[in-house]
């Protein structure tokens, strides 16, 4: 049984790795396209030489006087992606719960009183576009 190639970083995915590299917020590994091992977000550098832990573990140092840099570990940035993605689902997932219980014919009262908001905030987060009143604002998300 072969496991994909394990990540260091727990909820790393491509396109979360790829995002952090666009946005130069992280370095790419020296050899992240020619090992199939590496980690791809660079950990340490050795001059203009970065490096994933991986490929730093696989690094001879035998003849290199270069001093290692420790960069900045790329997983504490995909660890917040991570959380923010987790809090879109979550927004989501309570968006739809809210309008199947309104379906079901549970008053905003009830709406409300589980989010511990008022009915009032409950139906102005909640609440379908068409029922606000003309010059109320919605609530940016
Ligand atoms: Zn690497």
């Amino acid at each position: 049984m072969t496991a994909p190639a394990a990540s260091p970083w727990p909820g790393a995915d491509p396109p979360g790795v790829k995002a952090l590299l666009a946005a130069g917020l992280a370095q790419a590994c020296r050899y992240a396209a020619a090992r199939p091992d590496c980690q791809v977000l660079a950990c340490v550098r050795y001059g203009q030489l970065a490096l994933c832990a991986a490929c730093d573990q696989r690094r001879s140092t035998l003849g290199k006087g270069t001093m290692p840099a420790r960069l900045p570990d790329p997983g504490a940035l995909l660890r917040i992606a991570a959380a923010r993605d987790a809090r879109e689902r979550a927004a989501s997932e309570l968006r739809h719960a809210v309008a199947a219980a309104r379906q079901a014919g549970h008053p905003w009262r009830a709406v409300a009183a589980i989010l511990a908001i008022s009915r009032q905030a409950a139906q102005q987060r909640f609440a379908p576009d068409t029922a606000h009143p003309p010059g109320e604002t919605k609530a940016h998300r």
